[in-house]
């Protein structure tokens, strides 16, 4: 299973990557993780992009697709499986992002998109700074995160459903309803997946279904 994850921040990315990774033993690729890592390491690719971090901007398409490009490297050699967290976060990471997955035969399974208003993302980030204490999750960080969001990340949205491997759910709820949809949808479509080319597929749009999932 090749997952891509799109999603707001404070949507549940990373609670819903480690998630799927866990259940299809693939390897959890989280771009954020990565780079807070190397700040804390206080590597010089840490020094050279933790200014991007606290101030809530991206950082250099080439430093992520490096990361990536390694780390799909090494998931080729474990069956070829993941999810990637955090990335693309633009339209030229997107195509960016297709050539890598070409060249090693790794082209995602499925994009999917994590939905959830701008107001209670910023609630749960502030929350989560209150336990946490990101240095990217201030009030002022965050707005600026929703904004990149909206303008350069969301439309990379239509470009996966053009293509038809999105999957959309909604993540207002609380994270185990929302995990338990994504493992049903995902588990539905695994024997699909490397059966019916990318261009006969069609999009799916779960986000009506909460009810049977549990709405609370
Ligand atoms: P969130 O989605 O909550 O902002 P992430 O952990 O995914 O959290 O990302 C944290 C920060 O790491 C981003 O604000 C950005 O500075 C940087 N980052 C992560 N992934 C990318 C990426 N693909 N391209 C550019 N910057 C990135």
């Amino acid at each position: 299973m090749r997952v891509l994850l799109v999603a707001p921040p404070g949507a549940g990315k990373g609670t819903q990557g480690a998630l799927i990774a866990t259940h299809f033993g693939i390897p959890h690729i989280a771009t954020g993780d990565l780079l807070r890592d190397h700040v804390a390491r206080g590597t010089e690719l840490g020094l050279a992009v933790q200014d991007h971090l606290g101030r809530g901007e991206l950082v250099p398409d080439e430093i992520v697709l490096d990361m990536v490009r390694a780390a799909f490297d090494e998931a080729k050699h474990t069956g070829g499986g993941y999810v990637l967290d955090g990335m693309p976060r633009n339209m030229a990471q997107a195509r960016a992002l297709y050539e890598i997955g070409r060249g090693l035969e790794m082209t995602a399974n499925v994009a999917l998109h994590l939905k959830a208003d701008d107001e209670e993302l910023t609630r749960r980030l502030l929350a989560r700074a209150a336990l946490e204490g990101r240095s990217d999750d201030t009030e002022e960080v965050i707005r600026r995160r929703l904004d990149l969001y909206h303008e350069v990340t969301h439309p990379i949205v239509d470009w996966y459903a053009s293509r038809g491997i999105l999957v959309a759910v909604d993540a207002m709820r609380p994270a185990e309803r929302v995990g338990r949809q994504i493992l049903t949808a995902l588990e539905a479509m695994r024997p699909l997946v490397n059966l019916v080319p990318e261009h006969a597929r069609r999009s799916v749009d779960l986000t009506g279904l909460g009810a049977a999932f549990g709405t609370s």
